[in-house]
């Protein structure tokens, strides 16, 4: 028997977070994004959930060609753009939309003597100051881009630094707006701004004619803990489950794990669990972190080492040997542990949880 440690990716639910999407924006093009390998959950088990979405976007070429040979024809959006020349060929082989971003990158498009018909996604750097051209520059480049042969269309593109909150008491999103929109101002051709938190927060107030939706797809709440999941309509998308391997009963100022660092006040019963760092679990995930045993939310206690990490069985008092634990996403009963509940416990978003399930861990789909 493998170790019984399972990410369970619920197929149900991606079709239903991609719904949500759907009716957020019903007249947005909706692009998801499945960079990272589908935020860890796997490009081909999430691919027959969202074949309805216009199309993909991710970072790999690599990734893309997998999308291809999975049967995928429509767009597929490189959202760092290329990385060399040759990445260009690529683009044309396997039709390959891409943002362009930076000087060097237009010269590569430029210089590209063969036939293309590229389909261009052109970055404004509104503010968040990652990627893209400052304003200034933008229309300039946009006007070299229109001219070249090898360039079929370009698509306004720009990425929201704080859709999730606010920024400098105002909304997050004015700052970036504002620029993005006096710049555009009589410019032709559609734009692609909203990721999931503008996409949920500001559907009415921004003109996103492509949207670009990732981790609402995955069911984790982009504005957590302002949202929850359930406030915005979501089911989890990955179930990491594991079970109880060995019960030990503590009896005060006994301690459990290395470094001692959780010791028992009163006699407290103990459960190890088939799960450490090593599978994705983050060791900094302090003793208090939400866990389900037995579809009864407990907390983890001790140090997380590689392979293991412990729970107060205190909760569960039928807990025994093979008990079912959910580290986070939904029980087998259906109780539900938001991934963001646990990532808040350990200083960090459902995002890095989800891409942090490691190589050694079985992967399973469901409906
Ligand atoms: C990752 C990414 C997205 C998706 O963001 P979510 O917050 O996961 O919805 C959208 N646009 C760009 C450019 C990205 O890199």
């Amino acid at each position: 028997m493998p170790r019984p440690i399972t990410a369970v990716i619920h197929t149900q639910a991606l079709r239903q977070n991609l719904e949500v999407v759907r009716k957020s924006v019903p007249t947005s093009q909706v692009f998801a994004v499945v960079k990272a390998n589908a935020y860890g959950h796997g490009i081909e088990r999430v691919y027959e959930s969202f074949k309805s979405a216009d199309g993909f976007a991710l970072l790999d070429i690599e990734e893309a060609k997998r999308l291809r040979a999975l049967g995928w024809t429509g767009p597929i959006l490189l959202l760092e753009g290329i990385f060399s020349p040759q990445d260009l060929f690529d683009c044309v082989q396997y039709q390959l939309s891409f943002t362009v971003h930076n000087e060097q990158q237009v010269e590569w498009v430029q210089q590209h003597i063969y036939p293309a018909q590229f389909d261009i996604f052109l970055k404004m750097n509104s503010g968040m100051n990652r990627l893209g051209f400052k304003p200034q520059q933008y229309f300039k480049t946009w006007q070299h881009l229109k001219r070249l042969n090898s360039v079929a269309k370009i698509t306004h593109m720009m990425h929201f630094s704080d859709a999730d909150g606010d920024r400098l008491g105002q909304t997050g999103i004015d700052y970036q707006l504002a620029e993005f929109e006096v710049m555009l101002q009589g410019l032709a051709g559609e734009r692609s701004v909203c990721n999931s938190a503008a996409i949920l927060r500001y559907k009415a107030h921004v003109q996103s004619d492509v949207v670009r939706a990732g981790i609402m797809l995955y069911g984790s709440s982009p504005d957590y803990p302002k949202h929850s999941i359930q406030d915005w309509g979501l089911a989890p998308t990955m179930s990491l489950r594991s079970e109880i391997i060995a019960i030990q009963q503590l009896n005060p100022n006994e301690s459990v794990g290395y470094g001692s660092n959780f010791i028992a006040e009163q006699p407290i019963k103990v459960g190890i669990v088939a799960c450490g760092y090593a599978d994705g679990y983050q060791r900094i995930s302090p003793t208090g972190t939400p866990i389900l045993v037995n579809g009864i939310r407990t907390r983890t206690i001790g140090r997380v080492s590689m392979d293991m990490l412990a729970v107060d069985l205190t909760p569960v008092p039928n807990a025994e040997l093979g008990s079912e634990v959910v580290l986070w996403g939904k029980s087998s009963t259906g109780i539900v542990l938001a991934i963001d509940d646990v990532a808040a416990a350990s200083g960090t978003v459902g995002y890095e949880l989800m891409c942090g399930v490691t190589a050694r861990v079985n992967f399973k789909s469901q409906e």
